[in-house]
C-alpha cells in the first residue's frame, strides 16, 4: 500500500512527449468508405478523413493466428511477426533497419500484433501520408518476400524468449486455467498465442517458413488505410505494391475450428494458484448465437444488452438478502470463440465458505427461472435505451480522428461494415417497440438453462479445499428447487428528501489580491482560505479542490482505518437518502465530488456547472457535517481485506514486497490490520477517524468565472464555518541512504527480475524538474538501445526518474525481467549505461527534445488540468500563484548543459539498491 504517487507538477507536462503529431482535436462526421479487392484476392478498405492535415493510419491483417497453428507450430504465428520485419528480397538488411533509416521508430511508427485469430500489422509514418510509398512497400516485403533465415531466427528469438518471460505470472497462469475451462472443447486452450519455451527455443526457420507459405497470401490479407488521401490515389498505390502477387488460395477452414464443441454436460473446474487471492464460486452456461450476428442479429443484440442490464439492476437488488459471508454478486457474459459464448453467475465468498457460496448461487439462479425478470425493471430499462436511442438519432456521428481509426479498426476486424450511431438509434427506435418483457425473460431463461455448464471454485493461496461431484451438485439444485422462495421485486423510487441542512456559515477577513495570475486569496474566520482564479476551466463550468495535510500516515491516525473510512466515504449518502439516489442526483446535477487520500495529503475535488455552485459547496459541506459509512460497504472491505490476509502469509509477492520494503526503507509505512482488528471494526471507529481527517484546515482551490459576490456569498454559507481542528503532520517516510543489494529465490518462473533504485539529493525546482524529465527520455532511449537492441537481454524495462518536490530528491527506478543467468550481466549493462548516459545528451538529442516539450507545452496550456496542478504546485512552494508567470519561460531551463548535470545525478552508486529475484530452488 505505500504506492508512491507522483506530483503531478512539472512531469505531466512531458507526457505527450511519447506521443507527436498531437493536434487540435477536430470532430468530423463519418467518412465516405471505399471498400475494394484486387485480382489475387487482397480486399482494402479506404476511409479518407481530412480533418488532421496529412495524418494517415494503416493497417494489414493477415487472417492468420496462432489458432491457424499445427502442433509443431506452437507460437510459430506471432515469431513469423518478429521475423518478417528482418531480412526480405528488396531489403536484406532488415526492413526495421530500412525503416529506421527513414526515420521511423519501433512503436510510435509502426507496430504489429498476433492473437488467436490474426496477425496484424500497423503503420503511422513519421511523416505522414508522405510516407504510405514505404509503407506499403515495407508492408509487401513482409507479407510477400520476408526471407526468415536460420541466423536471423537464432538472433530474434533471445527477444522473443524474454517477451515469453515477461507475460509470465499469476495473470497469466489464471488466464491460461480459466481459458481451459471456458474454452474447453476447441484448440484454444492448446494454442497459447506466445507458445512454449521449447518452441520458442527450438523451432527451425523452416517451420516458420511453412507457416508463413501457407497463410501469407493476398486472398488471405485485408487493408485499411484511415487519413487525409485522395481514394484514387491510394488505390493506384495499392496496385503498384501488391497487385502482382500471385493468386493463390489458402487452405479452407471451419468455423467449427474457432469454436468450442458443445454438448450436454455439467463440468466441475477448481481454479487456484498460490498467488492468486481469487476467491469465487460461478456457474457458467456455454452456447452458440451464430445467428445473432451481423445486420440480421440486430434486434437479438438489443434483447442481450436489455436482458444483462436488467438482470444486472436486479441481483444488485438482491445483494441485501444474501447471507453475510457472500460477497458480490454479478452477471457476466463473453465471447469464448467465433461464436460460441459463456454466460454466467459470480459470486464473491469468503475463503472457505464454498458450499454456502455454490448453495447461494443455485438458489439466486433457482430465483431467476422461476420468476424471471421484472417487468417493470424491463420497461425501466427499455425506457433508458430509448431515450439514448433518440439522442443518437437526431444527430450524426462525430469524432476525432484517433476515435474513428479505433472505431473503424474494430469493425474492420470483425469483417462487419461499420453502422453509424445515428444508424444504429434509428433502428433501435423501430426494434425497441417491438421488444416484449417476455422477450427477454425467455432470453434469460435460454441462458440459463443452456445445457453445456461449468461450475468453477477460484480457491485463493494456498487455502485446501476439495470440490464437490456433479451428482451432489445436482442433488443440491434438486433440493433447492422445491424450496419457497420469494421474488426479487423492484422498488419504486419515490421522490428524494430535501438535503439536510446544517448551519456552517462564516465570514470572509480578508482578501490579497495577484492581479498577473487572475487570483485572488481570501482568509476564513474558520482559519481556512479560498484561493480563487477567475477563469472558466470549460464552457460554464467551475473547478473545486480542497487541499489539507491529512494523509493516512498523519498525526494520530490509523493508516488502514483511515484509508478504508475515505474509500468508503465516496458511497456515502446524506441522511434520508440511498447509494443509488445519490448516485443519480449527482449524475442530473452534472456534479462530480471525489475524495482521494494519499500518504501525506487529503484532496476532495469537485466538478459542476457554474450554476450549481451553491449545490457543490453544500455536498462538500455535508461530507462534514452528514456523512455515514454504510455498513454493507464495510462488509465488503472485510472481505477484500480477509482475502488479502489469507494471501500474505502464503505469497511469494507479498514475500518480495516485505523485502523491497525492508532493503529501501528499513520498515513498513504502517502496520496492516490482523483478524481480530479487522473482524470487531464497526462504522463507529471509521466515522472517528474520518472526523479527525475532516477536521486539518483546508486551502481551496477554486476555478470559476463568476461575480465575485456570488462565489462570496456560497462561500461563506457553507464553507466559512465549517469546524476545523489542528492540522495532521507525519513524520517523513523516505528510502535509506547507502548501497544495498539483495538477490532472492522468489520466483515460481523460470525468471529473474532486477529492480534499480537510485537517489541523489536535489532541492527541487521547476527549472531542475524539467531537466530531469527530458534527461528521463534520453536515458530511457539509451537504456532500451544497451539492453534490448545491443545485448537483446530484454524484451521490455520501465525506467522513470523524478524530481520529487516533497523529498527533494531526484529518485530513479529501474525494472526488467531477463533469463535468471543474465541477470548479472544486464544489471551490470544497466549500471554502465547510467554512468554513460551523459555522454547520449548532445546538442542535437536536447535540441529535439526542446521542441518537443515546446510543443506538449502549447497543447497542455489548453487543458485546464494542468493550470489546475500548477497553481497548486505554486502555493506549496511558493505560498503564492507567481509560479504561474514563470511556467512559459520553462523551456529556457532545456540547455545540454543544464540536461546533462541532472542526468549526471540520476544515478547515484552512494544511494544504490539493487533487487534480484531469481527462480525458487528446485526442492
Ligand atoms: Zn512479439
Amino acid at each position: 500500500m505505500c504506492k508512491r504517487r507522483r506530483f503531478a507538477g512539472v512531469t505531466l507536462l512531458l507526457l505527450a512527449l511519447s506521443q507527436p503529431a498531437l493536434g487540435e482535436e477536430v470532430k468530423t462526421t463519418l467518412p465516405v468508405v471505399t471498400e475494394g479487392v484486387l485480382a489475387n484476392g487482397l480486399q482494402y478498405t479506404l476511409a479518407p478523413i481530412k480533418s488532421d492535415a496529412g495524418r494517415i493510419d494503416v493497417r494489414l491483417s493477415v487472417e492468420a493466428g496462432s489458432l491457424d497453428e499445427t502442433n509443431d507450430q506452437s507460437g510459430v504465428a506471432h515469431m513469423v511477426e518478429h521475423m518478417v520485419f528482418r531480412a526480405s528480397d528488396a531489403w536484406p538488411e532488415g526492413v526495421s533497419t530500412a525503416l529506421a533509416q527513414q526515420g521511423w521508430s519501433r512503436g510510435a511508427n509502426y507496430n504489429a500484433v498476433t492473437n488467436y485469430e490474426r496477425t496484424q500489422f500497423m503503420m503511422s509514418p513519421p511523416d505522414g501520408v508522405k510516407g504510405l510509398g514505404l509503407a506499403l512497400q515495407a508492408l509487401a516485403q513482409m507479407t510477400a518476400h520476408a526471407r526468415i533465415t536460420q541466423p536471423d531466427l537464432d538472433d530474434e528469438r533471445k527477444v522473443i524468449l524474454e517477451e515469453w518471460r515477461g507475460k509470465l505470472g499469476v495473470a497469466a497462469r489464471m488466464n491460461q486455467q480459466r481459458i481451459a475451462a471456458l474454452r474447453e472443447g476447441s484448440r484454444y486452450p492448446d494454442r497459447p498465442t506466445i507458445g512454449q519455451v521449447a518452441s520458442i527455443e527450438h523451432t527451425p526457420a523452416t517451420t516458420l517458413q511453412a507457416f508463413y507459405q501457407r497463410w501469407y497470401h493476398p486472398a488471405n490479407m485485408r487493408l485499411l488505410i484511415i487519413g487525409d488521401f485522395e481514394p484514387e490515389k491510394v488505390k493506384a498505390l495499392i496496385t503498384q505494391n501488391f497487385a502482382g502477387l500471385p493468386a493463390i488460395t489458402v487452405p479452407l477452414r471451419q468455423d467449427s475450428d474457432y469454436n468450442q464443441q458443445l454438448k450436454k454436460q455439467l463440468r466441475v473446474i477448481h481454479l487456484q494458484d498460490s498467488e492468486s487471492g481469487g476467491s469465487q464460486v460461478s456457474w457458467v452456461n456455454r452456447f452458440d448465437e451464430k445467428q445473432m450476428q451481423g445486420t440480421a442479429g440486430y434486434r437479438d443484440r438489443l434483447i442481450n444488452q436489455i436482458t444483462l442490464s436488467v438482470l444486472t439492476r436486479q441481483l444488485k437488488r438482491q445483494q441485501n438478502a444474501l447471507p453475510d459471508s457472500i460477497g458480490n454478486i454479478v452477471a457476466r457474459k463473453s465471447e469464448t470463440g467465433r461464436s460460441t459464448v459463456a454466460f454466467g453467475l459470480f459470486v464473491d465468498v469468503m475463503p472457505g465458505d464454498y458450499k454456502l457460496g455454490l448453495e447461494t448461487l443455485i438458489r439466486e439462479r433457482e430465483r431467476l427461472i422461476r420468476f424471471g425478470l421484472d417487468a417493470d425493471e424491463v420497461a425501466d430499462v427499455k425506457s433508458d435505451l430509448l431515450d439514448a436511442a433518440t439522442r443518437l438519432a437526431g444527430k450524426p456521428e462525430n469524432r476525432t480522428f484517433t476515435d474513428w481509426v479505433q472505431t473503424l479498426a474494430i469493425a474492420w476486424q470483425q469483417q462487419q461494415p461499420y453502422v453509424d450511431s445515428q444508424q444504429r438509434g434509428v433502428r433501435a427506435l423501430a426494434e425497441l417497440k417491438t421488444i416484449t418483457s417476455a422477450d427477454i425473460n425467455a432470453r434469460l431463461k435460454k441462458w440459463l438453462q443452456a445445457p453445456d455448464q461449468v461450475v468453477q471454485f477460484s480457491v485463493p493461496g494456498r487455502v485446501v479445499y476439495s470440490v464437490p461431484l456433479p451428482s451432489e451438485i445436482q442433488r443440491m439444485v434438486t433440493q433447492i428447487s422445491t424450496e419457497s422462495l420469494t421474488p426479487t421485486v423492484m422498488v419504486k423510487t419515490s421522490a428524494l428528501a430535501p438535503l439536510p441542512d446544517h448551519d456552517t456559515s462564516g465570514k470572509r477577513t480578508s482578501v490579497k489580491n495577484y492581479p498577473a495570475e487572475s487570483v485572488q486569496e481570501w482568509q476564513l474566520s474558520n482559519g481556512d482560505r479560498v484561493v480563487w482564479m477567475k477563469t472558466a476551466p470549460a464552457k460554464g463550468r467551475l473547478w473545486f479542490e480542497a487541499q489539507s495535510n491529512a494523509g493516512y500516515l498523519g498525526y494520530g491516525l490509523s493508516a488502514w482505518q483511515a484509508q478504508l473510512a475515505t474509500q468508503l466515504l465516496r458511497y456515502g449518502a446524506p441522511t434520508g437518502w440511498n447509494e443509488d439516489d445519490y448516485r443519480r442526483w449527482k449524475q442530473d446535477k452534472d456534479l462530480s465530488l471525489s475524495v482521494s487520500q494519499q500518504e501525506y495529503n487529503l484532496e476532495i475535488l469537485g466538478n459542476a456547472p457554474a450554476s450549481e455552485l451553491n449545490t457543490l459547496l453544500h455536498a462538500y459541506q455535508l461530507l462534514h457535517t452528514d456523512n455515514h459509512i454504510d455498513p454493507a460497504s464495510i462488509k465488503n472491505s472485510i472481505l477484500t481485506f480477509a482475502r488479502q490476509q489469507v494471501m500474505q502469509d502464503s505469497s511469494l509477492s507479498s514475500q518480495r514486497q516485505k523485502e523491497v520494503t525492508n532493503l529501501r526503507y528499513g520498515r513498513a509505512s504502517f502496520a496492516m490490520p490482523d483478524e481480530a482488528q479487522l473482524s470487531t471494526l464497526s462504522a463507529a471507529t471509521l466515522a472517528e477517524q474520518w472526523k479527525k481527517i475532516s477536521a486539518a484546515p483546508v486551502t481551496f482551490f477554486v476555478m470559476a468565472d463568476l461575480p465575485e459576490n456570488t462565489l462570496r456569498e456560497a462561500v461563506e454559507r457553507y464553507l466559512a464555518g465549517i469546524k476545523r481542528g489542528v492540522p495532521l503532520p507525519a513524520a517523513p517516510y523516505v528510502a535509506l541512504p547507502g548501497h544495498r543489494e539483495k538477490v532472492s529465490q522468489l520466483n515460481s518462473e523460470p525468471k529473474a527480475d532486477v529492480t534499480l533504485w537510485s537517489y541523489s539529493d536535489e532541492v527541487w525546482s521547476p527549472e531542475r524538474a524539467v531537466q530531469v524529465s527530458i534527461a528521463e527520455n534520453l536515458v530511457t532511449r539509451h537504456l532500451k538501445k544497451v539492453l534490448r537492441d545491443d545485448a537483446r537481454g530484454i524484451y521490455n524495462l520501465r525506467f522513470s526518474t523524478v524530481l520529487n518536490d516533497r523529498t527533494n530528491r531526484i529518485e530513479t527506478e529501474l525494472r526488467f525481467s531477463t533469463s535468471p543467468e543474465r541477470a548479472r550481466e544486464l544489471a551490470l549493462l544497466a549500471r554502465q549505461a547510467f554512468e554513460h548516459a551523459q555522454s547520449q545528451i548532445n546538442d542535437r538529442t536536447v535540441k529535439e527534445m526542446k521542441a518537443s516539450f515546446r510543443r506538449s507545452q502549447a497543447l497542455w496550456q489548453t487543458y485546464d488540468f494542468m493550470t489546475q496542478r500548477r497553481l497548486i504546485l505554486s502555493y506549496r512552494h511558493f505560498n503564492n500563484p507567481g509560479y504561474l508567470s514563470r511556467v512559459s519561460s520553462l523551456d529556457n531551463a532545456i540547455t545540454t548543459d543544464g540536461v546533462r548535470a541532472m542526468a549526471s545525478r540520476i544515478y547515484n552508486p552512494k544511494n544504490l539498491v539493487i533487487y534480484t529475484v531469481l527462480p525458487q530452488e528446485k526442492k
